[in-house]
């Protein structure tokens, strides 16, 4: 009986493989094709790279350009409660617990009577601590690097409410910050981007004067009026100027408010070309 040999058949063909292999390594066009792979892989990965970095340095800009405060977040970000005593955690989380589900009421009753736009938008609402800013507004980071809906933050300092500010004040500074998650939302990721370039004081002023002007073109004008009033008792002296430069002042929002009885139309305009200042305010109501 002739017994079959496998093996040296295994051998040979395990050979023939090899050689098929080297044969194949060896021809110069298929190497540059290997090469231009592993070429593409590094220079696709030094995209993604460099988009991640573009994105972190964005957030970190157009949060700035919002009076974001790199140290107060980071500062959130570590667990404050679990460094300090039980008891006195628990007492800072109540007026936060408080000052998020006050906001979150009456943001949903602002966007239900005058943003219709936003019916749709997620907003997150946080608080943070700060000696002259109240309400802060950003969007989620994770969600600008993730494809899908965007979520959007609006952030609640709880002395607001402590310090008994007008309600009709908090309603209307909320209609101003609604007034910048309408902005995100009407940009895509790209533009918010390019907001990188746009940061600075200049900026800064039409940022949150087009938002003011949002609130006002809202019915929010004299709540407006009344929260700027508060206001410039509420912050330190070195911040008063920063206000008066970033913010309609409460003499501002009364011509704006006459402008706009006066020519309804007007609003369209300003929003377009947002004035600076009273003189331009007056210049645009003629
Ligand atoms: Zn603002």
């Amino acid at each position: 009986m002739v017994q079959r040999e496998s093996r040296p058949l295994d051998a040979s063909l395990c050979g023939f493989s090899l050689e098929l292999l080297r044969a194949t390594l060896l021809n110069s066009s298929t190497q540059r094709l290997i090469y231009s792979c592993a070429r593409m892989k590094t220079i696709t990965l030094s995209l993604i790279l460099m988009a991640l970095t573009c994105a972190v340095v964005a957030q970190y800009f157009i949060l700035r350009a919002t009076h974001f405060d790199p140290g107060a977040r980071v500062l959130a970000a570590i667990d404050l409660a679990a460094l300090q005593s039980a008891p006195a955690a628990k007492q800072k989380a109540a007026p936060a617990n408080s000052a998020i589900e006050r906001t979150r009421k009456l943001v949903d009753e602002i966007r239900a009577a005058a943003y219709p736009e936003l019916r749709d938008a997620q907003i997150n609402i946080e608080t943070f601590e700060d000696r002259a800013d109240y309400f802060r507004s950003s969007f989620s980071f994770s969600r600008y690097l993730l494809p899908g809906k965007m979520r959007y933050r609006l952030l609640v300092n709880p002395c607001v409410f402590e310090s008994q500010a007008p309600d009709e004040g908090v309603r209307a500074i909320l209609a101003h910050e609604l007034g910048h998650t309408l902005y995100f939302t009407q940009r895509n990721r790209i533009e918010l981007l390019g907001l990188v370039r746009l940061a600075g004081k200049g900026f800064t002023a039409r940022f949150e004067r087009w938002a003011d002007l949002q609130a006002i073109a809202r019915g929010y004008g004299e709540g407006l009026k009344a929260y700027r009033e508060w206001l410039y008792q509420h912050v330190p002296v070195d911040r008063l100027a920063e206000k008066r430069r970033n913010y309609f002042s409460p003499e501002e929002i009364d011509a704006i408010l006459a402008a706009k009885q006066k020519r309804p139309e007007q609003m369209a305009y300003w929003l377009k070309h947002v004035p600076l200042n009273l003189r331009e305010i007056q210049a645009g109501a003629q």
